[in-house]
């Protein structure tokens, strides 16, 4: 029997993760489908309740209700909980599992893909919204020495250092105050400044010699972060799209119980629109 998967966000039109799930599916020989659903905010309760009455087994959520989906979760993985977003659910009888596969796919990108050692790195996280909070519970798990947090909005990146509740590796500064900040080994751009048309204005001072730059988006809004990155002479310089592969090869392995091989839909993705020719 065919098993119905949806990824829910507002815009969703271009989200890549159907093709990925449908490679997934056929090479693990899985019967699924999975549709890229619309829904607002207002609508996305109403929407997942829909899902879920039609047989839907599971979703990936994005952009804006990664929170939303939290509230709906019964129950939530240590991932989620302490991302306090969800971007995976997993239906269990009547209710949903939630979990976060963000920051263990970011990891995976790097440390199996890119062949990068994260352990001992000063790390700055640029942005503080529910990217920012998925992926800084796994950089600390693999073995950063410090992570600064910086946000337009300085109150949410404190609120995020509160919940990772490492005050010894943890701490967060004002924007203003970057170019006093030092050198990173790694810094991370979880903001949605390119997405958004913004430009980040960041002084190549914070980028030690050798340093890693990663951008968690893809195509034409990681341009502007990448190039500041390799301008400042950084060794490399890595966009969002392996994240993206590993994040849903996560879910599915979570969904089917067997984890896809990620190489091959990876790089046909590369391969697909010079713009996704950003990252290394
Ligand atoms: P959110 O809306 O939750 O957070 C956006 C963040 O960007 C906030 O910290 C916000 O600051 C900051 N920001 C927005 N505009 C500016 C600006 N002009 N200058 C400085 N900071 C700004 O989004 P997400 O965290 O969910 O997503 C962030 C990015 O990560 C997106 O581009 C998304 O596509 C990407 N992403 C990639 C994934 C992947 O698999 N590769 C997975 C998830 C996300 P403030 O708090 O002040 O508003």
């Amino acid at each position: 029997m065919t098993q119905h998967f949806a990824v829910f966000g507002q815009p969703i039109q271009h989200s890549l993760s159907p093709y990925i799930h449908g490679e997934f599916a056929k090479q693990c020989k899985i019967d699924m489908d999975y549709r890229a659903i619309e829904a607002s905010p207002a609508d996305f309760a109403t929407a997942m309740a829909a899902f879920a009455a039609a047989g839907g087994r599971g979703a990936n959520i994005t952009l804006p209700h990664k929170e939303a989906a939290y509230a709906l979760c019964k129950e939530v993985s240590e991932y989620a909980f302490h991302a306090g977003a969800v971007n995976t659910l997993i239906r269990q009888g009547d209710a949903w599992l939630g979990d976060n596969t963000d920051g263990i796919g970011l990891v995976r990108d790097l440390t199996e893909r890119e062949r990068l050692d994260l352990r001992g790195r000063r790390c700055l996280m640029l942005g503080a919204g529910g990217a920012a909070r998925g992926v800084a519970p796994a950089l600390l798990e693999a073995g950063i020495a410090e992570l600064v947090i910086v946000n337009r909005t300085p109150e949410r990146a404190d609120t995020l250092a509160d919940i990772l509740g490492e005050p010894d590796r943890v701490k967060t500064r004002y924007w203003e105050d970057l170019g006093n900040q030092g050198s990173f080994e790694l810094v991370v751009n979880s903001t949605s400044a390119g997405r958004l048309g913004g430009k980040l204005e960041l002084p190549f001072s914070l980028l030690a010699p050798r340093a890693l730059a990663v951008d968690l988006s893809y195509g034409e809004v990681a341009i502007g972060f990448l190039a500041w990155a390799r301008a400042g002479g950084c060794d490399h310089a890595v966009d969002g799209l392996g994240m993206l592969v590993e994040q849903a090869a996560e879910s599915f392995l979570r969904w089917h119980g067997v984890r896809p091989q990620t190489q091959e839909v990876y790089e046909a993705l590369r391969a697909s629109d010079p713009l996704l020719q950003t990252g290394d």
